[in-house]
C-alpha cells in the first residue's frame, strides 16, 4: 500500500501513524509486521514522541550534526544546496520497522511514526507501507 504526504521541506516533522495504522486496519492482518519506507534521499523515517518541545529538539540536534550553510561536496559536484538534508536522511535512515499485534500497531503510548523531509523544498513524498504476516487473515 502506498499513501501521499505533502510536506513543506525544510526539516518538516509529519506524524504519519494515523495513515499507518489505517492500512494495518484494513489488511486484517493481526500478528506479523509492517515495513514503512519513503523512497528519497532527503527524507527519514523514524519513531518519535510527537511533542513540540522534542521536535525542536530533534531539529536543533539534527543542525548542530549536518548544518545547513556547511561547505559540502555535494554542493560543488552537483550545483545543489541539500547536503545537509542529504546526511540527515542517511543517518536517520528511510524506513521503520514495527510488529502487528491483535491487528495493532504495537507502538509504544508516546510513540508515533514521522516522516522527516529535509529538502530545501515543498515535496510530494510517497511512503510505501509493505506487510509480512505470521498467520492466515482471520476470515
Ligand atoms: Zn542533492
Amino acid at each position: 500500500m502506498r499513501f501521499i504526504v505533502n510536506t513543506k521541506g525544510r526539516n518538516d516533522i509529519i506524524d504519519i501513524t494515523p495513515q499507518v495504522a489505517q492500512i494495518i486496519e484494513n489488511s486484517n492482518i493481526q500478528e506479523g509486521v509492517a515495513l514503512v519506507f519513503v523512497p528519497g534521499s532527503t527524507v527519514a523515517i523514524t519513531a518519535i514522541e510527537y511533542e513540540n518541545g522534542v521536535i525542536k529538539d530533534l531539529k536543533k540536534i539534527l543542525e548542530k550534526i549536518a548544518p545547513e550553510n556547511d561547505n559540502y561536496e555535494h554542493h560543488k559536484r552537483w550545483g545543489d544546496h541539500n547536503g545537509a538534508a542529504h546526511i540527515k536522511s542517511a543517518l536517520l535512515g528511510a524506513d521503520f520497522m514495527v510488529p502487528i499485534e491483535k491487528g495493532q500497531l504495537a507502538l509504544g503510548r508516546w510513540q508515533q511514526i514521522v516522516l522527516i523531509d529535509f529538502d530545501e523544498r515543498p515535496r510530494q513524498r510517497e511512503v510505501i507501507v509493505k506487510i509480512l504476516s505470521e498467520q492466515n487473515k482471520k476470515s
